[in-house]
């Protein structure tokens, strides 16, 4: 190597490591091979019974709940059906679930599927969910929601899931308010748990970025209100870790591409933003369903 070849070859090592280190925009193949990697660890399918959470319905169905994705650049991600949320009985749940595993199988390797049950009748649901993780290979849970329905975390029956989400060693994903976060990291620190949201006021975003920093065993992903913020999802990055954020969307309510673009703009550096969109999420669902070791 000549002189000048050296000289030239050491300053651009020193620049491709200041842009790694201050976050720089990546390099047109990096930024690609991310682009390629994008996964959204939070997502609601239409359901065949009609049931959507959109508000005022633009993607109908799964065909243009895809179309709209791929507008969006996202590649992958977890489902789960709005049908299960609904749940009035464990049939509702059950055909929500079934919907989810016919719509991965179709997708072949597109999406994850989820179970989503209600602790009401609780044999029931503990069955459900041994039976999506062993009929259908589902390693996540959730996103469960007790306001839909109406039920509350602090049961002996929400117990009984968190165990056997512990002893199966699958994700729970949980829509939770900071005091029922608290509970939940802290009651079962067996249990992987992914909440969703940042936060809706300022106290409630650094109160929920708290909690989770502080159990190791929780994680935040980076759906619904407080990502608009900007600057909060680089405290979150700092104060939990970039291995414990994850990108979500909580698509068909809200859009991808407004969390994709906070991620993309913000000051992280190209390993963590990685992490944050599509490392971290599979890192949890190739870790999960296997035995804890
Ligand atoms: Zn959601």
């Amino acid at each position: 190597m000549s002189h000048i070849h050296r000289r030239q070859w050491m300053r651009s090592g020193l620049v491709a490591l200041s842009q790694f280190l201050i976050g720089k925009p990546l390099d047109r193949e990096a930024e690609a091979e991310t682009r390629r990697g994008i996964f959204d660890a939070h997502l609601h399918i239409p359901s065949d019974n009609g049931e959507n959470f959109q508000w005022h319905l633009v993607t109908r169905n799964m065909n243009e709940f895809v179309a709209y994705l791929d507008k969006c650049g996202v590649r992958r991600g977890v489902i789960s059906s709005s049908w299960s949320n609904k749940a009035q009985t464990p049939e509702d749940y059950r055909q929500g679930n079934r919907e989810v595993a016919k719509y991965v199988e179709r997708y072949k390797g597109r999406f994850r599927g989820s179970c989503v049950i209600t602790p009401f009748r609780i044999d029931e649901a503990l069955r459900e969910i041994e039976d999506c993780h062993r009929q259908f290979g589902f390693v996540w849970l959730g996103e469960f929601c007790n306001y839909m329905t109406n039920y509350r975390y602090d049961t002996a029956e929400w117990t009984e899931v968190m165990n056997l989400a512990a002893r199966l060693n699958l994700v729970a994903q949980i829509h939770a308010t900071a005091k029922e976060m608290q509970y939940l990291a802290e009651t079962f620190p067996k249990t992987t748990i992914v909440f969703p949201h940042l936060g809706g006021s300022r106290d409630d975003i650094f109160a929920r970025i708290d909690i989770v920093a502080k159990h190791k065993n929780a994680y935040i992903d980076l759906s619904g209100s407080g990502i608009e913020r900007v600057g909060i999802l680089e405290y979150a990055a700092r104060e939990i870790g970039a291995d414990r954020v994850l990108y979500g969307s909580d698509f068909t309510i809200n859009e991808p591409s407004a969390v994709l673009a906070r991620v993309q703009n913000a000051f992280l550096t190209t390993d963590d933003r990685e992490k944050i969109l599509f490392r971290n999420v599979e890192r949890l669902l190739a870790q999960a369903g296997g035995r804890k070791t």
